[in-house]
């Protein structure tokens, strides 16, 4: 009558607490700055929205496809041959309620206990999580903040073993807003003994050159992909998995059992974004890119070290080992003492601890305010 150790072994996701902190002392009355957020601030674009109504208006309502919507299926393989030049079928796509789901079942399907997958240090903070939870063993890469955290492959090729399943990747990088280039992806690529899973849930937003899809380079790869950072539907929960051929049948049993299909009226709002959503991304795209210069500049002002400039994505993340080397502790101070929210390195990994990720997903009279009293903060308490 206990929980079980599996469940005891998922760890805290920190930002979720920093953020539940702010929420607090707002209800207490306080003016509190969110540079700790993960979502866009916008709001969903209307034409998505009206597509929503619209659905539910006339009905559908039912159950889907466990794959999916056919129509938004065959959307999201026009927007990678319009995009990347990939051919992918509808049967290779599967529709989930946000890309997290996609990525638990994904595990599900590729580990067997004890398998391991790759992934680097730091490295968006839920994916161990994923990884342990069914079964798999992760194997942390660390990577170092000179090479912008991007993997050095011969550290990839140290850690390979006879159980290695899957290198992960993630371009755009939560949380350093780093885009890997094509030649990294090449050799990413190369690695031929398992499989690749590219988290391409930040592609589009991409302020210099391009973000390249695993798909251009290998067919031993899952695409892992959804609606909420590009479309701004955070809440909606709409992601999809792309996978090879091989696994058609299979994911669509899984998600039969497992989630039976994901919502129907998201998935035609789904369908309205990628066909009709892309003047107003243009916007949002154009407003974070002011906001990412802006706020590099200021904390670079502040004495913040940015060793490689983020250009996807919305976050910076920066080096504050001048100022603090406990990143969770700092985090917490920050927010009690001058009521801004940032998400502390270590939640990435030991191989963040030191670093202070800020997102610019917030209109920039906040982030100056935000950084104005960053700033104030650094200069009461002094170097460490
Ligand atoms: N991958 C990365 C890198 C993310 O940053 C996030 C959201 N923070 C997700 C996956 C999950 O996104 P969602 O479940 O909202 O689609």
């Amino acid at each position: 009558m206990s929980i079980s150790s599996k469940a005891k072994a998922v760890k805290p996701f920190i930002v979720m607490d920093v953020m539940a902190r702010a929420e607090e002392l707002e209800r207490a009355g306080e003016d509190v700055i969110h540079l700790e957020v993960g979502e866009p601030d916008f709001d969903t674009p209307e034409v998505v929205r009206e597509a929503a109504f619209e659905a539910m208006r006339s009905g559908k309502t039912h159950y889907t496809h466990a794959l999916g919507l056919l129509e938004l299926r065959e959307e999201i393989c026009r927007y990678y041959q319009r995009e990347y030049g990939v051919d992918i079928t509808p049967d290779r796509v599967m529709v989930t309620n946000g890309t997290s789901p996609a990525l638990l079942l994904l595990m599900m399907a590729i580990l067997e206990a004890g398998d391991e997958v790759i992934l680097s240090n730091p490295h968006y903070a839920c994916y161990p999580n994923f990884i342990s939870a069914t079964g798999g063993v992760p194997v942390q890469v660390r990577t170092l903040p000179e090479d912008g955290f991007q993997y050095r492959s011969e550290e990839i090729q140290k850690s390979l073993s006879k159980k290695t399943r899957a290198i992960l990747i993630n371009s755009p990088s939560n949380p350093t807003g780093i885009v890997m280039n094509e030649e990294h992806l090449r050799e990413i690529a190369e690695f031929s003994s398992c499989w690749i899973i590219s988290d391409e849930i930040y592609h589009g937003l991409v302020y210099e050159g391009r973000a390249r899809s695993i798909l251009e380079f290998t067919d031993r790869a899952f695409v892992i992909n959804g609606f909420s950072k590009l479309f701004a539907m955070t809440g909606w929960r709409l992601g999809y998995l792309i996978f090879p051929e091989e696994f058609s049948e299979v994911m669509k049993n899984i998600h039969q059992n497992f989630a039976i299909s994901a919502n129907s009226f998201v998935q035609w709002a789904g369908v309205a974004a990628l066909r009709h959503a892309w003047h107003e991304i243009e916007k949002m795209k154009a407003t974070y890119n002011k906001r990412r210069v802006f706020m590099i500049r200021r904390l670079k002002e502040i004495g913040f070290k940015i060793h490689h400039e983020p250009t996807g994505a919305f976050y910076v993340f920066a080096d504050a080992r001048e100022f603090c080397s406990d990143s969770f502790k700092e985090a917490f101070n920050i927010i009690d003492k001058v009521k801004v929210g940032v998400t502390p390195g270590i939640d990435f990994g030991s191989g963040g601890e030191g670093f202070l990720r800020f997102s610019y997903a917030n209109s920039i009279e906040n982030i100056t305010r935000g950084l104005d009293r960053i700033q104030e903060y650094f200069a009461a308490r002094g170097r460490c």
